[in-house]
């Protein structure tokens, strides 16, 4: 049994039918990647894993527990993340000072979840900032105006905020987009370092194939709404209807 489970969801709008029977099973712990040319339904899925839509049928279940019916932050709650096209990061802040935004937020919940016991301390706080920064090789830039990095550092610190809530699972929306070939490997090598650092399963939808090549060890298809195939990167390299129809061969 996967992390993930999608069965049969269904999603129209009005006349269009941008999900048909959708079922997915994503392996814990592995990067599974979600290709499919423009209009495939792509994002539509992605909002109906987090909360931001709501399929017409069909069911989502993450770790055993439904999906479908909870609100975005519960759905949050329960340790699914998502990453944007755009970093989302405040520009007029510096590096450190983004961190830190997630990080006593999630102090400040803790104690009001909690109610009693001892609230960590400031200096305990910057530290768990810092180790954040650490974990991606943000650091040394910690000072740094954060609207002055590149892309790829941008998507780096942007990261560090996420991991504070500690995610079982990353969904992650054409995370190298509009990027430079530099910025582009920057955050093939930064996904890697992370995945390699701690037990996570990431959903990559993404254009770039070499992008999906370096990262994902399963990938599926999808097509018109459905999923047309779903294997290893190898395979799909190889497969007939997908050389045709996604990699232009
Ligand atoms: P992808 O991310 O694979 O490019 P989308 O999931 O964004 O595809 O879109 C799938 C289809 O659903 C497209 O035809 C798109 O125009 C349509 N669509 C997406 N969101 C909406 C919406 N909120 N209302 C109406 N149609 C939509
Ligand atoms: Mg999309």
């Amino acid at each position: 049994m996967g992390i993930l489970e999608v069965k049969n969801v269904n999603k129209r709008f009005g006349g269009l039918q941008a999900l048909g029977d959708v079922n997915l099973d994503i392996q814990e712990n592995t990067v599974h990647a979600i290709i499919g040319p423009n209009g495939a339904g792509k994002s539509t899925l992605l909002n109906c894993l987090i909360g931001k839509l709501e399929p017409d049928t069909g069911s989502v279940t993450f770790d055993g527990q439904p999906v479908l019916g909870r609100k975005p932050h519960e759905i949050n709650q329960m340790g699914i993340s998502r990453v944007f096209q755009t970093p989302e990061i405040f520009n007029d802040l510096t590096v450190m000072e983004n961190v830190l935004i997630p990080c006593f937020a999630k102090r400040d919940g803790a104690f009001r979840m909690h109610a009693v016991g001892s609230v960590a301390s400031e200096s305990d706080v910057m530290e768990t900032a810092e180790k954040m920064l650490s974990d991606v090789n943000m650091l040394a830039k910690k000072d740094v105006h954060s609207g002055a990095l590149s892309r790829g550092d941008k998507r780096r610190l942007e990261m560090a905020m996420c991991l504070v809530q500690e995610p079982k699972l990353l969904l992650l929306d054409e995370p190298t987009a509009g990027m430079a070939r530099a910025d582009t490997n920057n955050t093939i090598e930064l996904l890697k370092e992370i995945k390699a650092s701690r037990d996570i399963t990431m959903v990559i939808i993404e254009h770039d194939m070499h992008v999906v090549f370096s990262l994902a060890q399963r990938i599926t298809v999808l097509a018109q709404g459905t999923p047309l195939v779903e294997d290893t990167p190898e395979k799909i390299k190889g497969h007939p209807k997908v050389k045709e129809a996604y990699l232009g061969e």
